[in-house]
């Protein structure tokens, strides 16, 4: 059995922890700091019930609710909070998966499965363990969901959301999911639902009980993953741990050294998007950056660095290569042959926390179409156009 543990309305939450003063109040969480000219990327439960959710713009939240209370977002804080549970969770001794900031899964084995398909008690005894440490150690609340594999058992934490657990078993399987719309299912956004109607496909039990075939002739591939998903068994696939780390990367050698930093950063950022673009055709996200230079004066430069979100987003890519690079300091150094490499995966079936974020996988994957149909190049960041003149 798998436990899928969500925070509720993780960065709001997070924030009313904080701050008391903001508990039990509406409040926002915006990604700028401008109160009016932001956008909502977390809403406490309160603000939910006034109808604000992420992605709303803050001028429309404040019209809805003039008393609402703001906070800008703050990466770090959640950071901390996120890796603190996910120690806590870790401490459990079962296999765990980072599945996002405020997601986490563990294969409790089949020591949560009950013999006749009926209510898994163990796990539902851990469950509500993990809930309540979670709500002492940091006073916000998580829903837990368990099911047989990943894909139910996320479906499942949404249930009873906020602060609840939902089981399906067998028993239960096909009542509730009568019950749900197949749009409540990770990774069917608008115009897979639409596809889904036309296919006389409204809840989620009616997607369940396709053949895959009928997906397969419908969906192509990923009618296929997507029945996978669905009806598999398997447990977990260990995340860390793997004795041998598979990695991507992408290096290059120059012409000759330069230490024209608009130069190099435009290789960065082209080698960090083909790196990207290859761990989206694998379906994967990578946590782990590394980037190697080789100059005259610095011979072969290393540095790495984990971050607490995995991604594929070579923008993001370059980003965090870019942290590595500033432990060279502010001069960028005499550079001839340059790699950027990333590892630490975990797989994309999830759909990312915020609508930007949503809007970002969409562009890439419309980016990915156009290299796919017109040959690799035909569309790239204007930032890499640099690297075809050599200063
Ligand atoms: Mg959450």
């Amino acid at each position: 059995m798998i436990l899928h543990i969500d925070m509720d309305a993780f960065f709001a939450s997070v924030e009313q922890a904080i701050n008391p003063r903001l508990k039990g109040k509406p409040l926002i969480v915006g990604t700028r700091e401008r109160k009016l000219h932001t956008v909502v990327c977390a809403a406490s439960y309160e603000a939910k019930a006034l109808g604000i959710g992420s992605g709303m713009s803050s001028e429309e939240a404040f019209k809805i609710c003039p008393d609402l209370n703001f906070v800008p977002a703050e990466q770090s804080k959640y950071i901390w909070t996120s890796g603190r549970i996910l120690e806590l969770i870790k401490g459990y001794g079962f296999e765990t998966v980072y599945v996002s900031i405020d997601e986490f899964q563990i294969d409790v084995g089949d020591q949560g499965q009950s013999p006749n398909g009926g209510c898994p008690s163990y796990a539902v005894a851990l469950a509500e363990d993990i809930r309540s440490k979670i709500h002492k150690n940091f006073n916000i609340t998580a829903s837990v969901g368990i099911a047989k594999n990943c894909l139910l058992a996320k479906l499942a934490s949404k249930l009873n959301k906020p602060n609840g657990v939902a089981v399906l078993t067998e028993a239960n399987l096909a009542e509730i999911l009568a019950k749900t719309p197949v749009e409540k299912l990770c990774g069917v956004g608008e115009k897979t639902a639409e596809i889904f109607h036309d296919l006389g496909i409204k809840t989620c039990l009616d997607l369940y009980a396709k053949t895959p075939k009928f997906l397969e002739r419908n969906l192509g591939k990923n009618g296929l993953n997507l029945y996978a998903s669905l009806h598999s068994e398997e447990s977990l696939e260990p995340a860390d741990d793997d004795p041998d780390p598979k990695s991507v990367g992408h290096s290059y050698t120059l012409p000759r050294s330069t230490e024209n930093p608009g130069f190099i950063r435009a290789w960065i950022r082209l080698l960090a998007d083909m790196v990207g673009e290859r761990l989206r055709q694998q379906g994967l996200a990578a946590a782990t950056t590394h980037l190697w230079l080789n100059g005259p004066k610095i011979g072969n430069f290393g540095a790495q660095k984990t971050f607490p979100e995995a991604t594929n987003d070579g923008c993001e890519i370059f980003r965090r290569v870019l942290v590595n690079m500033s432990k060279l300091g502010p001069q960028t150094p005499k550079t001839r042959a340059l790699g950027v490499t990333c590892s630490s995966f975990t797989h994309t079936r999830y759909l990312p926390l915020f609508d930007q974020q949503k809007s970002r996988e969409s562009l890439l994957e419309a980016v990915d179409r156009i290299n796919d149909r017109y040959g690799d190049g035909s569309i790239y960041p204007a930032a890499i156009t640099l690297t075809r003149e050599m200063p």
